[in-house]
């Protein structure tokens, strides 16, 4: 892939922002540039870094008007060798795609999203923060372009990469667990539906349920099937629980459940985090008369952004609360959280492959 370059001049670009004393937080910052690669006529074409800004695009773009957009989030980190590493970018690459089927939305080989994404980070390394824990988060999206009113997949799409520097997502310390709203009323997804797709639509349809939660002092629904009977996932984030003797459980991957790459690394080291990892239907009045008992010990979420999300309660609509454990974070959370980060940082040694170098080109 002949990849074109615009760069901006190179400016001073780690400002006060990325002193090790600032915490940037999570999303809020943007670098210089951003990669685009344009599809029309059946084929992708014109890859190219160009400066981050607005696009052009048609008041009847399709992506507007009926959704058809999907989208991934992937981080890179900075190992001590000063040298910057992405963490399974094929596996998000991967998931670009099988989302990008689900919507109609032709496929873009998998290296040339991890060339365009190498391409990106090399020309903005210098905006990887200093602080300790952390990383450049890379937002790869593809969207449709086409200007038509009627409804059938667009013939013409956009893939775009972003970057955003952020700071350690738990910039006070690993020690807050959340709370869930356990939901009737609202459902991420159906069978058949869209849930297993990294989709701009999904999320669309979860604002309202979010705020929901947030009604119930709750950080996000924790979703059921259609019939209100099996655990599904967290709108951003698959949902697992830790049993007494140990054993993480996450629910099956359906068609219902986005597989969280966070997830399948959690089922893929079991070993190395030194307990059993497994997947099953997981019942949700089996699952609270477990927490009841102290069969089930801890819980949380798995997603990249906040990588483990502990959970220390449950509410229900009839505000009725179950906490597990002592509603902290427990020892197997944060151990899972410590094992995966500091493969992240490269402190430890993860499977082969996982992370990536991003070779010096151009700067
Ligand atoms: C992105 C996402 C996740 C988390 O997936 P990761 O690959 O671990 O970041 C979980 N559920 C949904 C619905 C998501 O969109």
């Amino acid at each position: 892939m002949q990849i074109t370059y615009n760069l901006k001049p190179a400016l001073e670009r780690r400002t006060e922002q990325f002193l090790p004393t600032t915490n940037v937080g999570f999303g809020n910052l943007r670098t210089d540039h951003m990669f685009l690669m344009d599809y029309r006529d059946g084929e992708w074409c014109d890859p190219r870094v160009v400066p981050y800004g607005p696009f052009q695009v048609a008041p009847g773009a399709i992506a507007l008007h009926y959704g058809q957009s999907v989208f991934e989030g992937a981080k890179a980190f900075q190992h001590e060798d000063g040298e910057i590493y992405t963490f399974r970018i094929d596996k998000n690459a991967e998931r670009l795609n099988r989302s990008a089927d689900i919507l109609c939305i032709p496929a873009l080989p998998e290296q040339m999203q991890i060339d365009a994404i190498n391409a990106l980070i090399d020309v903005d390394r210098l905006w990887f923060p200093m602080q300790e824990g952390a990383c450049l988060y890379i937002r790869p999206f593809i969207f449709a372009t086409e200007d038509r009113l009627s409804v059938s997949p667009s013939e013409q799409y956009t893939f775009c990469v972003m970057l955003s520097p952020s700071g350690p997502y738990y910039a006070d310390g690993f020690d807050k667990a959340i709370r869930l709203l356990i939901s009737e009323r609202f459902h991420r997804a159906v069978s058949g539906g869209t849930g297993a797709s990294k989709a701009a639509g999904n999320y669309a349809a979860s604002l309202k349920a979010g705020k929901a939660a947030a009604e119930y002092g709750a950080a996000q629904v924790l979703y059921l099937d259609a019939n209100n009977k099996q655990i599904e996932e967290v709108g951003a984030m698959n949902h697992f629980h830790v049993r007494k003797d140990g054993t993480i459980v996450i629910p099956k991957f359906t068609d219902t459940i986005l597989k969280s790459i966070t997830s399948e690394s959690i089922l893929d080291l079991g070993e190395l985090l030194g307990c059993e990892v497994r997947q099953e239907t997981v019942m949700l009045d089996q699952f609270i008369a477990d927490i009841e008992s102290g069969e089930i010990v801890e819980a949380g979420g798995f997603g990249t952004a906040a990588v483990v999300s502990p959970v220390g309660s449950y509410i229900f609509e009839d505000n009725r609360i179950v906490t597990v454990g002592d509603g902290g974070v427990g020892e197997h959370t944060k151990r899972i959280y410590k094992v995966l980060t500091e493969i992240q940082k490269g402190h430890i040694q993860g499977p082969e492959g996982w992370v990536q170098h991003v070779k010096r080109v151009n700067v």
